[in-house]
């Protein structure tokens, strides 16, 4: 049990069961959101309230935000109450999905303000920061792996990409472009296997004992879409977001993504239909309204 204090920004889907954990890991964690229902869930499991992202900041030296755009993570980091301007912090992880140019850009700013900024985006979802089994990219200077290795443990399996910020928002940009490209497809071919007349069930079995095997095969369809839940944790607006990031930077790179560029479109179009709030597995919606069927519901996997 660690007596160590942390403090914890954003606790939406997944920094709320990030935030839980360290609190049942015995971290001291002093948490802050808009949403005070959040903070009222952490502070009753033994978390502290603060109610600013600077106070926070003038009460832990290691800050861990979860935070849902660029622009958000740039005001609660640089803006008038803002990470920068507190007292005590000397280490700021970002959780957050905010694309290498804002994290370079937070970076230098805090180092101005002698504070070193750890990008740390996450990938597993909802399920798999309750469970502490997601992946962290982690991106920082060497001598400060030690640090935060044993604090990010707790959340799931650490791995350093680089020492330069932004390697790892560029990493985890790069594995969701590949992520929200198998759902659409896998998308597609479920709606039209379900509608030639196979048995959803059966497609998921073959795909995952064969080559079409991927992450919306062995997880996002069974259990968000077989059983017509759309609940993976992930909305079509977040997903968006990490699409377009990673697009724009390859852009400014001078590499074209044509499949790329077809997914963003897909999610354009779902979240025109469905809202941004919508769960982005609802892509299959989409194709069902084009295909004129609905795929037959299955029940939900044993979590
Ligand atoms: P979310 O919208 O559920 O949570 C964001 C939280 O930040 C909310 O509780 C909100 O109230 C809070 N917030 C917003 N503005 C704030 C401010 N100015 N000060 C303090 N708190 C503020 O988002 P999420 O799904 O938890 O995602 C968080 C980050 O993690 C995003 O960058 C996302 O891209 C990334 N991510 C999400 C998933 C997922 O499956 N949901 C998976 C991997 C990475």
């Amino acid at each position: 049990m660690s007596q160590q204090t942390i403090g914890f920004i954003g606790l939406g889907t997944m920094g709320e069961p990030m935030a839980t954990r360290l609190v049942k890991a015995g971290y001291q964690v002093i948490v802050s959101d808009l949403n005070q229902d959040a903070v009222a869930r952490l502070t009753a499991l033994g978390a502290t309230a603060e109610s600013s992202p600077a106070a926070v900041a003038s009460a832990a030296e290691i800050v861990c935000a979860s935070l849902p755009t660029p622009d958000v993570v740039k005001l609660v980091t640089l803006g008038s109450n803002g990470i920068a301007t507190g007292s005590k912090v000397r280490i700021f992880i970002d959780l957050s999905t905010t694309g290498p140019r804002v994290a370079k850009e937070v970076g230098a700013a805090l180092k101005d303000k002698n504070i070193i900024a750890v990008d740390s985006p996450v990938s597993g979802g909802a399920a798999g920061a309750w469970k502490g089994t997601l992946a962290l990219m982690v991106s920082c200077p060497d001598e400060i792996q030690a640090q935060i290795e044993d604090l990010l443990s707790n959340l799931g399996k650490v791995i350093f990409v680089g020492e330069e910020p932004g390697l790892g928002q560029t990493m985890k940009l790069v594995n969701n472009l590949v992520s929200v490209t198998a759902l659409a497809v896998s998308s597609e071919a479920l709606v039209m296997g379900a509608k030639a007349g196979l048995d959803p069930q059966v497609m998921m079995n073959v795909f995952n004992a064969g080559s079409g095997r991927n992450s919306a095969t062995l997880d996002k369809l069974p259990r968000a879409v077989l059983p017509r839940t759309f609940d993976f944790g992930f909305t079509t607006a977040l997903s968006l977001k990490d699409t377009r990031l990673c697009l724009d930077e390859a852009e400014a790179m001078g590499i074209p993504m044509p499949v790329g560029n077809a997914v963003r479109q897909v999610l354009n179009m779902t979240r025109a239909a469905y809202g941004d709030d919508a769960d982005f597995t609802r892509i299959v919606c989409l194709i069902e309204s084009w295909a004129g069927i609905e795929v037959p519901t299955c029940a939900k996997p044993d979590a």
